[in-house]
């Protein structure tokens, strides 16, 4: 067995210093405001990176959504009603404990302290002089209105769930949904964390993909172990491996004041286990509070004639963490015989920001691959590159991930057949022209 062949689970964690240089290099991702030093927890997807991103959120809207009869979708604004926060604790318990050294002059989460670096400032000593810790709110503000007197403060939501909440009437109506059903979107949310770090894990601007199940209170035990399973089913099929999840069941010194049960779906990540989505019963919590808070009544009948407000089980998975994930699990770096060595993105196909690149052998013959390219491009996100040698053209396409290249040679003309390239066995096969786009699809679909 080649080490190209050997299962990417057993190679060792990859350091975030090399997964940041590659999304920089290749364009996932990079600083955003890069030009001007960057902005603390804020970051740009290039065209790579918008493609991965793109291919998450449609697996998830597909499976989350699509593919079934219970759940329905919305897209709400980001800037809600002010009252919304009142109602949902965010404005009275949205915070993280934080102190500053007095010294140096830095920031921490004082629940966050262990591995800091020491303070700079201080002499004979890298101890920082903290302050006690105080409660920081981690809501963004802004202001709506035309002028500065009569503007009046807004929030960007810190979750995108809430709107589900307070549209919650409409949509079930609308939708002639029955309990048990539920609400799904992706959006932003903004966090002003105290410490954003570990690359794009905890930054202040990042997308949620967030669904709302509203279940009898009866029922609410056995949805929220349903979900709980669906959740790390869906994990399975975008390529994160057992061994790098698991779940984490919150202990109940840990839940919000309104949650009955949380689980964490954790991934190992180069710096520890961390939360990439969190399972949550909420209760009746957020439809009580709004309907209190708008006078609207939110509670519903159920068979036997009794008024009750339904329970809500909650899967918030954070889309950028995820996609960080899902470009860890897929990093490899192979030594292939001949002592020759490869970097190579194994997303699963259907992630894969680029699924095909046609490479033409030599530069004379543009012409016809560039008509393959085109017409690939209208099943796939297709690349076209007849720049260097065909090696460095493989290598270049296995850094990014793309799951098939097909190279149009001299032959081609002559047999009306392409070779194509397999990314993870490095095989090759002549495939005729007629039917390509056919045929990469039914592979690319087989091995999703
Ligand atoms: P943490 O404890 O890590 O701050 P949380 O428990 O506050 O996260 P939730 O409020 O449950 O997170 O949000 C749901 C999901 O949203 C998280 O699982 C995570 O994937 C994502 N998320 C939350 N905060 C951030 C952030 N600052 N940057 C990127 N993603 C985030």
């Amino acid at each position: 067995m080649t080490s190209a062949e050997s299962d990417p689970s057993d190679s060792s964690p990859v350091a975030t210093e090399k997964i940041v240089s590659l999304c920089a290099r290749r364009g996932f991702i990079f600083p955003s405001s890069e030009i001007y030093g960057g902005i603390n927890g804020f970051w740009d997807y290039g065209p790579l990176g918008v493609e991965l991103k793109n291919n998450l959120k449609a697996a998830w809207w597909q499976r989350m959504v699509r593919e079934r009869g219970d759940v329905e979708g919305i897209d709400s604004s980001i800037v809600a009603h002010p009252r919304t926060w009142e109602a949902s604790g965010h404005v009275e318990h949205f915070s993280d404990p934080m102190v500053d050294c007095r010294a140096c002059k830095k920031r921490f989460r004082a629940d966050q302290l262990e591995g800091i670096e020491g303070c700079s400032s201080r002499e004979g000593t890298s101890e920082h002089d903290f302050t006690e810790p105080v409660g920081f709110n981690l809501m963004l503000q802004t202001k709506i209105g035309a002028s500065e007197e009569s503007a009046s403060v807004a929030y960007l939501r810190p979750e995108t769930c809430q709107s589900i909440f307070t549209d919650f009437k409409r949509v079930r109506e609308a939708a002639r949904q029955k309990v048990p059903f539920g609400i799904a979107q992706i959006g932003k949310a903004f966090r002003n964390e105290i410490t954003p770090r570990n690359f794009t894990f905890r930054s202040r601007e990042f997308e949620q993909a967030e669904m709302e199940f509203f279940v009898h209170p009866s029922d609410r035990d056995r949805w929220f172990d349903i979900w709980r399973e669906e959740r790390m089913a869906f994990h399975r099929e975008i390529g994160l491996q057992e061994s790098q999840t698991r779940f984490r069941e919150h202990a109940a010194t840990e839940l919000a004041h309104y949650a009955g049960r949380a689980v964490d779906v954790e991934f190992l990540f180069p710096f520890g286990w961390q939360e990439i989505e969190g399972i949550h019963d909420r209760g009746d919590w957020d439809l009580s509070r709004h309907s209190e808070f708008s006078g609207k009544d939110l509670s519903m009948t159920d068979e036997d004639g009794e008024r009750y407000t339904p329970m809500v089980v909650e899967t918030s998975m954070g889309v950028d963490r995820t996609a960080l994930a899902i470009l860890v699990a897929a990093y490899c770096e192979e030594v292939l015989e001949g002592g020759e060595s490869r970097t190579v993105m194994r997303f699963a196909p259907k992630l894969a920001p680029v699924k095909v690149a046609v490479l033409p052998l030599s530069k004379k013959l543009k012409e016809p691959a560039h008509a393959i390219a085109k017409d690939l491009r209208r099943s796939f996100n297709c690349f076209y590159d007849d720049s260097g040698n065909i090696g460095r053209r493989y290598r270049r396409q296995d850094e990014i991930g793309t799951p098939f290249c097909v190279t149009y040679d001299f032959d081609s003309q002559e047999d009306g057949k392409v070779t194509v390239r397999d990314r993870d066995t490095m095989q090759q096969e002549r495939i005729p022209i007629d039917g390509l786009a056919r045929t990469l699809r039914e592979r690319l679909e087989g091995e999703a």
